[in-house]
């Protein structure tokens, strides 16, 4: 499906008019916002234009109907997907969000729900800042291609039920556009730009229903509780506004989520949940409880509890682990990567704990300065052309709560020379509080949001 056409009335508005109306504090009509995301994306719309109108919305925000506009403006600026053809006998679905340390919960969601019968085209982003990137991570895999043909991500899609791949030209293009004059003319953290920015991309896949991870924390992206809720409930509300039932939960970035951080150590981590190896409690509670809204939200369960037992049979089965291992071979990965992944993945050259400098109990973490620690160890990207060390990272990183001692480090760090190691674990030292106290057990879903 492409692009709805413009009505006539639309088709006469002037940029600089509508920029003034959004100056001066009146609302947009839904024509006059999709003008405008339809000039950004064709190139009538000019770079100044659209920092102006940023800055506008920056100052005097959005109403709900202007943020459904600006959202459905945003999905439809480009191609949306139809999966109609392709007679799938599930619903479309998928899960989104707003970024993490180690949070690789989309790849052990995707075939969880894949297994319960869903059809899952995540279209997913690359890291940047202290956050880490599912493509990324992916692209640890020998063989994983993140841009596959249409017809290759449709059939993946049909065949393990879950392909997760890149983001293409095609889908969202106002986006792209206007997301860069944002991060230049400090525009981005505005509420009704996020949540548009956000959901015109994952509504051009084309989904049945949706489930938007905020995250709440050290490591967040929003810096305080009161404005990731802000975001959740609008996030919620306009996905619902736009036709698509949503789901935003709220959870706790205060310390990593998995017990790594980094590429391949996530995706070493991410096969051994799905296996049943290994399972940290966090990840767990957090993925399942994310799992089960949307199996909910998809109809293919009835309740919470019918959900968490779909999903944990899935997981027991193997089922779930067999989704993973087909996505990996439908986009070019080995064949028997659930059986040797520890194989394929790249190793680091230096790898040993890292312990803290005095004994005791994990007060607290810093998640944007752990994050940025991977970044530093070349797992991540300062700029978007940076190129990635898939080998480096943390893993058996410890829990808040837990006690350090000189038997119990604080994490194994995998670097590629020891300068980088030494860098690392000062990073890291730094990043984790240790104390005398015994902490408050750490909460990881805070609320759910629903659709009203
Ligand atoms: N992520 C996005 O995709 N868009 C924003 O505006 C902010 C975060």
């Amino acid at each position: 499906m492409v692009a709805s056409f413009l009505t006539l009335e639309a088709r006469m508005f002037l940029a600089q008019d509508i920029i003034k109306k959004k100056r001066d504090n009146q609302p947009l009509s839904a024509d006059e916002i999709k003008f405008f995301t339809q000039g950004i994306a064709d190139g009538s719309i000019s770079e100044g234009q659209i920092a102006a109108f940023a800055m506008a919305v920056f100052f005097n925000d959005m109403t709900m109907p202007e943020r459904i506009a600006l959202t459905e403006g945003t999905r439809d600026s480009g191609m949306v997907l139809d999966w109609s053809g392709y007679n799938f006998d599930g619903p479309i679905l998928d899960k989104h969000s707003t970024g993490g340390v180690g949070d690789c919960v989309s790849l052990m969601l995707g075939p969880m729900i894949a297994a319960c019968g869903a059809y899952v085209p995540m279209i997913s982003g690359r890291g940047l800042g202290h956050t880490g990137g599912t493509l990324d991570k992916l692209e640890s895999i020998p063989g994983y291609n993140i841009e596959p043909s249409n017809e290759i991500f449709g059939k993946v899609v049909g065949e393990a039920g879950v392909a997760i791949i890149g983001q293409t030209g095609d889908l969202a293009p106002a986006d792209k556009r206007f997301y860069a004059t944002r991060d230049v003319t400090a525009t981005v953290d505005s509420i009704s730009l996020i949540t548009a920015s956000i959901l015109g991309k994952k509504l051009a896949a084309g989904l049945d229903a949706l489930v938007m991870d905020v995250k709440v924390g050290s490591g967040a992206f929003m810096p305080t509780y009161e404005l990731s809720e802000q975001l959740a409930q609008s996030i919620a509300d306009v996905a619902n506004g736009a036709g698509v039932p949503t789901s935003a939960l709220l959870t706790d970035m205060n310390q990593v989520l998995a017990s790594s951080a980094g590429n391949a150590v996530e995706i070493r981590e991410a096969v051994q949940y799905l296996t049943g190896e290994y399972r940290n409690p966090r990840l767990h509670e957090v993925t399942m409880t994310q799992a089960a809204e949307l199996l909910v939200l998809g109809k293919l369960a009835d309740s919470q509890e019918h959900a968490l037992e779909k999903l944990q049979a899935v997981l027991d089965n193997g089922q779930a682990a067999e989704r993973f291992g087909k996505m990996v071979t439908g986009l070019g990965g080995p064949a028997d990567f659930m059986q040797r992944y520890d194989e394929y993945l790249p190793k680091a050259n230096v790898v040993k704990p890292v312990f803290a400098e005095t004994d005791g109990i994990v007060q607290a973490m810093d998640g944007t300065a752990i994050g940025m620690a991977v970044v530093g160890l070349g797992g991540g990207r300062r700029v978007a052309a940076d190129s990635i060390d898939h080998s480096v990272g943390y893993d058996n990183i410890v829990a808040i709560g837990a006690s350090v001692n000189a038997d119990a480090p604080l994490a194994m760090l995998h670097a590629k020379d020891e300068s980088s190691w030494t860098e690392g674990a000062a990073a890291l030292r730094a990043a984790i509080t240790v104390g005398a106290d015994t902490p408050a057990p750490a909460q990881q879903v805070y609320r759910v949001i629903r659709g009203s």
